[in-house]
């Protein structure tokens, strides 16, 4: 491994590590942060849930209320019709609206009322006048049993026998009238049937009004009387009662819309609460559907919308409730969630702004280290190596190369240079001495100022007569390559190069070879400079 590269590795190193550190934090972090965010769903969930479950009990307890008041009626309705003063003998057809008793109640004729003289027939108008007088006994009780949210009056009796509809209101008849429709099981007075409700228990039903869109959703209970079933009561529903009734069941200030609909996920009601335009697809409410045939309650998410459900009892109806992004940010759970993910945000920003400040860092000091090591190695005037820099280099080489040699240079009489032309001028001729020398050898060969003016050249897998030839054409470049100083001088200098092989005494150390080399170079200064000295002889210029 090189010198430069035992700096650069661990700068490298020491930056993939802060790289995985800030990586490991990020990931550690982020995953706290999502955990915490889950647990803030969590808990938004069950909010939404709570919510939720506050409408539908209240609309459990009111759909309850209504069912106990038509139960009540029941027992009054046949309570009176035992009633023994009953001594009816006006027809149907005059009993229909009797205003008798200054009645409030309505009376209309549903289709197929039998109407012969045959006994059969004869029998079933009794029925009915028994029917009539008792509900006219009790019409008081009919505005009683509904409460300040229903106007008009919704309570109203079917009777089986008589097929006809008495209620408070001609409104309420006249509707009730067009969601009759005997042919259909769905209506609500064979759903009333032992057959189809051996139980006798109370039930909801949804009704489409004749040629129009609107539905009825009715409550009923049947009534039977001796045994026998004779009729229904029931409470009927226009869908803009179910939306005041819903709209009067959600929590304060809440930031989600409502929506009732029938167990087939059909809207019963225009949505309430906090409008938000979500039209909730065929696919996404089939997923409820088949939540809501698991349990009772729950949540789903379509995207940014969040959609709680829950079925409410006994009505064969489902509340939804849906609220967007935007709106989820107004409750607690949305704020929060909110603030957490700006803390992420912030976190990351800082982390990232850490994470560049330490690299930065790191890489400033690996410059500076490169700096260091370059001056600690490096002569800074002539950038060649130094002394130090010139022996760790010819260390790490010479075991490579068994063939090499070393030339060894000193500039003469340079003392007379700075002399003459100041130290200025001397250091500019040490950095063209330098120059020329670099021009003269290959890029693989070593040069180093090992002190003043004194050179040392490692040349590898050279050996002596190429060595000689090398010094000798650095001797002419010197010689025959003048300097122009500032002041239009211009200054040949010459060289003594002494030169030693590895070759010559293959047993040498590096530094053995040196002082050969340094040997030769005095003999060079000795027998008159400007010359190269291999062996103690001066080599002839070819
Ligand atoms: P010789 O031919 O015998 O080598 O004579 P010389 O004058 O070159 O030898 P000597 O060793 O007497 O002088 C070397 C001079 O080099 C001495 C010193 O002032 C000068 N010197 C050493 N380092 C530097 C340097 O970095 N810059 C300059 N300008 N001169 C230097
Ligand atoms: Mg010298
Ligand atoms: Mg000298």
């Amino acid at each position: 491994m090189s010198s430069a590269n035992r700096f650069r590795l661990p700068m490298e190193k020491t930056l993939r590590i802060i790289h995985l550190c800030f990586i490991f934090v990020f990931l550690l972090t982020s995953l706290l942060f999502w955990q915490q965010g889950e647990l803030f769903n969590h808990g938004y969930r069950t909010s939404q849930l709570s919510h939720l479950e506050s409408v539908i009990a209240r609309l459990e307890s009111r759909a309850q209320y209504k069912i106990d008041n038509l139960r009540y009626l029941q027992r009054i309705f046949t309570e009176a019709l035992d009633d023994p003063l009953f001594t009816g003998s006006a027809s149907l057809s005059t009993n229909l609206n009797d205003p008798v008793n200054s009645a409030s109640l309505w009376i209309n004729e549903l289709p197929m009322v039998g109407g012969g003289q045959s006994e059969a027939d004869k029998h079933i108008a009794s029925k009915i006048r028994h029917e009539l007088y008792a509900l006219r006994k009790i019409q008081s009780l009919f505005p009683l049993a509904s409460d300040s949210l229903d106007t008009p009056a919704s309570n109203y009796y079917i009777s089986r026998e008589g097929r006809f509809i008495a209620s408070l209101s001609t409104e309420m008849n006249a509707q009730l009238v067009r969601s009759y429709n005997p042919h259909r099981k769905e209506g609500s007075l064979i759903l009333a049937s032992p057959l189809l409700n051996p139980q006798r228990n109370p039930f909801w039903t949804r009704q489409n009004l004749d040629g129009t869109q609107d539905t009825l959703i009715n409550g009923a209970v049947p009534v039977d009387f001796h045994g026998e079933w004779i009729g229904l009561l029931g409470v009927a529903f226009t869908p803009e009662k179910i939306k005041a009734l819903l709209a009067d069941s959600l929590p304060e200030n809440t930031q989600s819309a409502y929506q009732l609909l029938d167990y087939r996920l059909m809207p019963l009601s225009a949505t309430v609460g906090a409008i938000n335009n979500v039209q909730l697809n065929a696919q996404q409410l089939k997923r409820i559907a088949s939540q809501l045939a698991v349990s009772s309650r729950g949540t789903l998410r379509f995207g940014a919308v969040y959609v709680t459900f829950g079925s409410v009892a006994n009505t064969q109806s489902v509340v939804i409730s849906t609220q967007t992004l935007s709106q989820g940010l107004h409750e607690d759970f949305g704020r929060f969630s909110l603030l957490l993910v700006v803390m992420w945000i912030i976190f990351v920003l800082l982390l990232w702004a850490s994470h560049r400040l330490i690299c930065r860092l790191v890489r400033n000091m690996g410059t500076l280290q490169r700096e260091m090591h370059w001056h600690a190695y490096h002569d800074d005037l002539t950038s060649a190596l130094n002394r130090r820099g010139f022996f760790e280099k010819t260390a790490q080489l010479s075991p490579r190369y068994k063939d090499y040699s070393l030339v060894q240079i000193d500039l003469d009489h340079f003392k007379k240079v700075n002399d003459r032309f100041g130290h200025q001028a001397g250091d500019a001729v040490l950095v063209h001495a330098t120059q020329c020398i670099q021009k003269a050898i290959r890029s693989k060969d070593v040069l180093g100022r090992l002190g003043g003016e004194e050179f040392c050249i490692y040349l590898p897998e050279t050996h002596l007569e190429a060595a000689v030839a090398v010094a000798t054409r650095i001797k002419k470049h010197l010689e025959f390559t003048p300097l122009a100083l500032n002041n239009g001088t211009r200054l040949s200098i010459t060289a003594s190069l002494g030169v030693a092989a590895y070759g010559e005494h293959p047993g040498y150390s590096l530094e053995q070879i040196q002082s050969l080399a340094d040997l030769r170079l005095y003999s060079a200064k000795q027998r008159g400079r400007n010359q190269v000295c291999a062996d103690g002889e001066e080599v002839e210029e070819a």
